[in-house]
């Protein structure tokens, strides 16, 4: 999860979290108060005002997820109802994020969120049976209120190219502040999940501050592929890896696994 802060964000966050989410120029509000290197590390977060939460949290994302610990308790399956999308990037100083069109949403029981950006991970913050991929992506959800309340975490290897960020990744803004909406390009986010919908669910939080926690994750088992030269293009945007937050306790949470069908 990707977001900006400010202290005037801070103070106004909750209400308006998602609305400065959609805005086109939230990274104006991003004064880089925290990083994952030069500037507040990740074990730093929780000293900065207003957020405590990513230090004393005990239901923080991501987390180590383990095929063979998981419980396997009867849970509804997300159905997901996505629609394309124009391709709108914006580089934050954080990932480059990609807001998304109105219309898209994942149902998951009597449940509906809205899909309004997805964003991507380097190297990935959830790792699988201890492995660590070369990229995440963060498909985020909110609900009626406009509040993120379901992500979708995707995990991405090096294989085949992936089609679908053909032309956005040959496009993507470098720099702080920087957008990039090629001419003509489209995307269906339907595109970016595996075939096989196998996930892992449990309650966790924002992996960036202000860390607020009573998100539902939903990170599927099998990654997507993405080319080298793909993988290569986001690592290579400066000051953007990594950007990924190192695994958090569990803190006796039960992570559930379902064959998504
Ligand atoms: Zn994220």
């Amino acid at each position: 999860m990707m977001l900006s802060c400010t202290n005037s964000v801070r103070a106004l966050r909750g209400a308006l979290l998602s609305s400065l989410l959609l805005a086109a120029n939230a990274y104006a509000a991003d004064d880089a108060h925290w990083g994952y290197d030069q500037t507040v590390s990740p074990e730093h977060w929780g000293e900065l005002p207003g957020d405590a939460i990513c230090a004393q949290g005990v239901a923080q994302s991501p987390i180590a997820l383990v095929t063979a610990g998981a419980a396997h308790p009867q849970l509804e399956v997300p159905r997901f109802h996505y629609a394309t999308s124009r391709v709108r990037m914006l580089n934050t100083g954080h990932t480059v994020q990609f807001t998304y069109d109105n219309g898209s949403t994942v149902r998951v029981g009597g449940n509906e969120y809205k899909l309004a950006q997805f964003h991507f991970h380097t190297p990935s913050e959830h790792t699988k049976d201890g492995v660590e991929y070369p990229l995440e992506l963060h498909l985020v959800h909110t609900d009626a209120n406009g509040t993120p309340a379901l992500v979708v975490g995707v995990l991405i290897e090096e294989g085949a190219v992936n089609a679908a960020l053909f032309t956005a990744f040959r496009h993507l803004p470098r720099h702080m502040g920087e957008e990039s909406s090629p001419a003509g390009a489209l995307i269906n986010a339907s595109a970016l999940l595996p075939h096989d919908k196998a996930f892992f669910q449990y309650a966790g939080s924002l992996t960036t501050p202000p860390c607020t926690q009573g998100l539902q994750w939903y990170v599927l088992k099998q990654p997507i592929q993405m080319s080298d030269a793909q993988i290569a293009a986001f690592e290579r945007l400066p000051h953007l890896n990594p950007n990924n937050r190192p695994l958090q306790p569990l803190n006796g949470r039960t992570v559930s696994v379902h064959s998504g069908r």
